[in-house]
């Protein structure tokens, strides 16, 4: 994986293109957070499970990523329950069986206290994508740290698509197969004492930071990397 320091985190290029926040609802797309409908296995690390954090589906034309064969519904995995969402995890997925495997190997953890710590899986809970307001594009440095402030700790937590607010630097990470990979989504944290209701009764919070997810097409893998804020 590469990581590029010298391209900027803001300016008007992050105008385009168009993104969305996801929020709980009811879209006429069957869109998900949460869920069972994908099992999810790790059999590489001794550590707590990966939870499926979101589905997307792909049938609806505003994913505008490349088509899959075989593929309707785009699975969104990550360490929940542990620090292990720090290091970067590789899901492989595979359509016929339902399945996401971690096919990245970590072994250093630290798993969450009791209170802290999500049900695996996590509650079900119907999403809708709505269009990212102005506030939502870091077109410039003011615009920037608005995008930040409404990215952690508040109600445009996660983003679907459209310009990613980059905490720290710029990842354009490269799947093991050499190719550069697709942004998908990103994923702050929501307000601690004013949760949206995402996870009924609890805020979606597992760290100071967000979580990137990204798609190679060719081989079917989501790369998900982090960036502390
Ligand atoms: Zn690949």
């Amino acid at each position: 994986m590469t990581r590029r320091h010298d391209v900027p985190r803001y300016g008007p290029r992050m105008a385009t293109p168009q993104g969305w926040i996801a929020k709980p609802g009811e879209d006429q797309f069957a869109h998900t957070f949460g869920g069972s409908s994908w099992d999810v296995s790790d059999e590489n690390n001794d550590l707590p499970k990966p939870a499926l954090v979101m589905t997307l589906d792909l049938n609806d034309p505003r994913i505008s990523l490349p088509k899959i064969d075989g593929l309707h519904l785009l699975p969104i995995c990550s360490h929940i329950n542990c620090d292990a969402w720090v290091k970067t995890q590789t899901y492989q997925i595979n359509p016929d069986s339902r399945r996401l495997s971690l096919v990245s190997e970590n072994d250093s953890f630290f798993q969450f206290d009791e209170m802290d710590r999500f049900p695996n899986p996590l509650p079900e809970t119907r999403i809708v994508l709505a269009q990212m307001d102005r506030e939502d594009y870091p077109i410039n440095e003011e615009m920037y740290w608005t995008a930040c402030d409404r990215f952690l700790g508040s109600s445009s937590f996660i983003r679907v698509l459209g310009p990613p607010v980059w905490l720290q630097w710029v990842d354009e990470p490269v799947c093991e197969c050499g190719l550069s990979v697709e942004y998908i989504c990103s994923i702050g944290y929501e307000n601690y004492q004013h949760p949206g209701g995402i996870i009924p009764g609890k805020p979606f919070f597992i760290g100071e930071g967000a979580l990137y997810f990204f798609l190679c097409p060719q081989c079917l893998k989501v790369v998900v990397t982090s960036q502390p804020s």
